[in-house]
């Protein structure tokens, strides 16, 4: 065949993506093995009936045809009314994109603000799509680490230091995918004083806006933020729509204008009788409390199992999906760790350092599982951490 193009080659570079122990688990599970998974951020249920019947009927209703370029009308109208819910700063139709999951949102916020060859700051530990999603954009980045110690918080001195004269944006997530941390307004403020001081965008992910288990807050609505913050949101979470692929991005008008082009050129808009449910399901918030209390129910159980775990440390873990356990203690190598629970308690977690360096030395277990299998699964770690010196060869 023709030659590829070199962009595309280096979206993913080759070797190790840090999924290992979760693949080799799920390919035992499909041969037989009772494998617990705690390695995969999917929910277990379903999407909520109302949306699911939301659907049907715009499926019946005749709802099949091309899509106005950035959503629907009623869907703008809807997602401009979580945004202002979310974000806490009012927000009109014209400030929202529909995009195709929450994913689609950050590549849009990313090829619509930054150059080949300009420059990020990407706060870790981080989404594993994150890199990719610049290096598709031919920019640089840079990874600034937030520490286990902070409770990975992020510290502004070092996302200070790690501006050039290229950078043009900062991403951050909160609550965070993989650590669960929730970024304090004291975090918030430090990064915001940075864009405002640099003249940089903000990239702020905030797909997870409903699981932080409290107030949610946006560094959208601190001072002189609403102009230079671009606010990633999805359904995936919240709403229970993973495979739905439904999600958004909030920022200034002019920016989102820009951006229409890229679904010109790209999706040419959002799946018609999936925007109609989409609208259902924003307007009458199907789901979103339950699946919030589940998760912060989840959370507890697990959190609770898994107290006075021997040499143990919670770290982050404040809402999200995840749960993350400094496991240094017991051993430093955190895939070994893994790989070593895996082949001793038939329980798959993902070793942290999948996520970057700030979290080696962690394991990370997804809430995505019923109350009895993440006890269980407490207790599988606790007895494992416990005979780890014996059994670690
Ligand atoms: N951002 C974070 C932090 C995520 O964890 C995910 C999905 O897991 C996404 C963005 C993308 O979500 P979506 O399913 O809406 O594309």
């Amino acid at each position: 065949m023709p030659k590829p193009s070199s962009r595309l080659a280096t979206i993913l570079p080759s070797g190790k993506d840090g999924w290992e122990v979760h693949f080799a688990a799920w390919a035992r599970k499909q041969a037989g093995e009772d494998i617990v998974m705690l390695s995969v951020g999917d929910h277990d249920f379903d999407t909520p009936k109302e949306t699911v019947e939301a659907c049907v009927e715009a499926v019946r209703g005749g709802h099949h045809h091309y899509t106005q370029l950035p959503g629907i009308p009623a869907l703008r109208a809807a997602m401009a009314k979580i945004s202002t819910r979310c974000t806490g700063v009012p927000t009109t139709p014209d400030q929202v994109i529909a995009t195709p999951g929450g994913q689609a949102a950050l590549f849009a916020a990313v090829q619509g603000t930054l150059d080949a060859g300009d420059h990020a700051v990407v706060v870790a530990p981080y989404y594993a799509t994150y890199p990719g999603t610049f290096r598709a954009a031919g920019a640089d980045f840079t990874v600034v680490e937030a520490a286990a110690e902070d409770g990975f918080q992020p510290r502004a001195s070092e996302i200070e230091r790690a501006l050039t004269p290229r950078t043009k944006a900062i991403l951050i997530n909160t609550p965070n995918n993989p650590t669960g941390a929730v970024y304090s307004r004291a975090s918030l403020e430090g990064v915001a004083d940075i864009c405002r001081r640099h003249d940089l965008w903000l990239f702020s992910d905030e797909v997870y806006w409903t699981l932080g288990g409290g107030e949610h807050v946006s560094p959208r609505a601190l001072p002189g933020m609403a102009d230079r913050t671009l606010v990633i949101n999805s359904m995936s979470k919240s709403h229970g729509m993973t495979g739905w692929r439904i999600g958004w991005l909030t920022g200034p008008a002019e920016m989102i204008t820009l951006a229409i082009s890229l679904n010109l050129v790209s999706t040419y808009g959002i799946n018609d009788f999936v925007s109609h449910a989409a609208v259902a399901a924003l307007e009458n918030d199907y789901g979103v409390e339950e699946i919030a209390e589940l998760y912060g129910r989840r959370r507890r159980v697990f959190l609770d199992a898994m107290r006075g775990g021997n040499n143990i440390i919670v770290r982050g873990s404040e809402g999200g999906m995840y749960v993350m356990l400094d496991i240094r203690a017991i051993e430093p190598d955190c895939e070994k760790f893994a790989w070593r629970l895996l082949d001793t308690e038939s329980l798959a977690v993902m070793p942290g350092v999948s996520f970057g360096d700030a979290a080696a030395g962690h394991i990370r277990i997804s809430l995505c599982q019923p109350d009895e299998i993440l006890q269980d699964a407490a207790n599988r770690i606790r007895r494992f951490a416990a005979g780890y010196g014996s059994k670690a060869a």
